[in-house]
């Protein structure tokens, strides 16, 4: 079996937990909550959930664990929902005055809340692929959501590919700062709500709090037991 952990320190973990349970591969999973370097040396891959990903940043640092997920992360696999896909971001725009520390991982740069506070949640069906049951639409539920600025990736790194995008029919309805309907290039950006890079894993969604685990299977699938082989 392959043992996943998920960062407990803050945030919506439990839902993880519960998740994990349900995905098609679940005999093949245990899955323990981490909140010691020892928990987390037990785990082949990890989720860093949503929650503040200031808080869970002070936490991790408070428990002496942000060097050994940076171990982690350059070794295992990593999915990162909403904060936690902040924290996995090379760069951040939006953080508070004092910079925000990042553990990094994946070559983006977030925006944090980036769908803006008046639009601090909204609930908006995904056009998704790679998925089991492509055709059937999946909700994304966003809670003060950070959103991909840009993909930074140098010809070292792994290619990113976009597993999930908001469909252009929702665009108007969030907030215009954010999407600048004329620019392409931002556009083609901003609306991946979840990638792929490598054995790297991330949604600016929480797919925890919807009861379809299409995505959880996806991440034991594609990207955690194809390194156990
Ligand atoms: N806005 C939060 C942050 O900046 C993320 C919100 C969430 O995880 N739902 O960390």
């Amino acid at each position: 079996h392959v043992t996943i952990g998920i960062l407990a320190l803050q945030g919506a973990f439990a839902e993880h937990q519960v998740a994990f349970q349900k995905v098609s591969v679940r005999k093949r999973v245990v899955v323990v909550q981490v909140r010691t370097t020892a928990e987390l040396d037990q785990c082949d891959a990890l989720v860093i959930p949503g929650g503040e990903s200031t808080t869970i940043a002070l936490l991790a640092r408070l428990s002496g664990l942000l060097d050994p997920l940076r171990e982690f992360i350059a070794r295992k696999p990593v999915w990162g929902t909403c904060a936690g896909a902040i924290l996995l971001a090379r760069s951040v725009e939006g953080a508070k005055k004092g910079g925000q520390e990042l553990l990094g991982g994946m070559s983006i740069t977030i925006q944090r809340n980036g769908w803006g506070s008046q639009v601090e949640s909204f609930e908006a069906p995904l056009d998704v692929c790679d998925l089991r049951d492509p055709q059937r639409p999946f909700t994304g539920v966003f809670i003060r959501a950070p959103v991909l600025l840009t993909l930074d990736t140098t010809p070292i790194d792994p290619p990113i590919s976009v597993i999930a995008r908001l469909p252009s029919s929702v665009l108007p309805r969030l907030v215009k700062n954010t999407l600048d309907q004329h620019d392409t290039d931002s556009q083609v950006t901003r609306t991946a709500v979840a990638i792929r890079q490598g054995r790297h894993f991330l949604t600016t969604f929480h797919p925890e709090l919807t009861e379809d685990y299409r995505f959880h299977d996806y991440f034991v699938r594609e990207c955690v037991l194809p390194e156990m082989r």
